[in-house]
């Protein structure tokens, strides 16, 4: 079983900058404000997560390891009402089976607080002196599995990613405030703002200040977001970030149809920017076929293609190229 444990946790905590997806997605399922993110070494040797969410009850926090235990998915039908990003009571439980995992957490009904820890197996929790919200303390990420250690070289390589998948959420999420320190050097201050301000902070003023709103709606769909006017453009599709009923997801189907109104007005080689929130029923879309949930499968993909497609010529024609 510990093995079996191990090698389904290599599907969703593939890297440093998985665990910090779960944990951003945790604390944002926690309703928090403030997130602060920090990684040392690549986050091979160290990260936290802290937030000022919900926290987690005591009697519940041995049960937040547990796999599966904390899904939020008794039937069928619930998968089509899913809400928040996690779901699968999956995450927590994969980082413990390759990490040390050390919990601080406490609720505003709680007075005192509670520190767990789970190495090898074993968990312990003890009464500790916390602010209301988690701060989740990952450390020698996988110590006990070197192939995959191994397979990743280089913390720098595996820092970048932690700083793209903050950006992702951030870009995503200006509403809440986010910090990024990476082995103790402040990479990103975000406090909370606007999409656009957001965006200056991630893109730069000269980006944020080029991008047009985006605001459109149908029966089941809605459209909303930032994109760049027509003549601005950028060599990849690294500045398109499309979030599915708030979950970023990677789509070719959206870049597609994000790109197609730019069609005779970009240079070639030219990839219009997007921040692009797409909202619809969530019976419409399966987020179950990936295990990191990166990717989503709609139910309706000519409509979600129209509408985005629409939503873009839309905001794109009071800007003739
Ligand atoms: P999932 O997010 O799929 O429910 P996780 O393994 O990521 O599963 O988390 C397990 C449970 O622990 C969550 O359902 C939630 O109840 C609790 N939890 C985890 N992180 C936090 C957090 N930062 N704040 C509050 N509760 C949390
Ligand atoms: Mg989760």
């Amino acid at each position: 079983p510990e093995v079996a444990a191990r090698i389904a946790a290599g599907e969703v905590i593939e890297r440093p900058a998985s665990v910090v997806k779960e944990l951003i997605e945790n604390a944002l399922d926690a309703d928090a404000t403030a997130i602060q993110v920090e990684i040392r070494e690549g986050g091979f040797a160290w990260i936290r997560v802290a937030d000022n969410g919900t926290g987690i009850p005591r009697d519940q926090l041995p049960l937040a390891l547990a796999r599966f235990a904390t899904s939020k998915i008794r039937s069928v039908e619930d998968l089509t009402r899913v809400r928040t990003l996690g779901f699968r009571g999956e995450a927590l439980p994969s980082i413990a089976a390759v990490a040390r995992v050390e919990i601080l957490t406490r609720t505003a009904e709680e007075t005192e607080g509670t520190r767990l820890l789970a190495e090898e197996g074993r968990i312990t929790m003890q009464p500790a002196a916390s602010p209301v919200g988690t701060a989740v303390t990952v450390r020698d990420l996988f110590y006990n599995t070197p192939a995959r250690r191994r397979f990743l070289k280089s913390p720098l390589r595996e820092a970048e990613r932690v700083r793209e998948t903050v950006y992702r959420y951030a870009l995503g999420y200006p509403e809440v405030a986010f910090r990024l320190l990476v082995d103790g050097r402040e990479v990103l201050i975000a406090p909370p703002g606007t999409a656009r301000e957001r965006a200056a902070l991630i893109w730069g003023r000269e980006a944020a200040e080029e991008l047009i709103p985006v605001f459109w709606e149908a029966a089941d769909l809605r459209i909303t977001g930032l994109i760049s006017r027509p003549t601005l453009g950028r060599s990849s599709r690294a500045f398109q970030y499309f979030y599915v009923n708030g979950r970023p997801v990677r789509s070719g189907l959206l870049a597609v149809a994000l790109e197609r109104p730019y069609a005779g007005r970009l240079p070639p080689g030219r990839y219009p920017l997007a921040i692009l929130h797409i909202e619809l029923p969530p019976a419409f879309v399966d987020v179950n076929v990936h295990p990191q949930k990166a990717e989503v499968r709609f139910s309706q993909e000519r409509s979600v293609y129209w509408g985005v497609s629409r939503a873009v010529e839309t905001a794109l024609s009071g800007f003739p190229s």
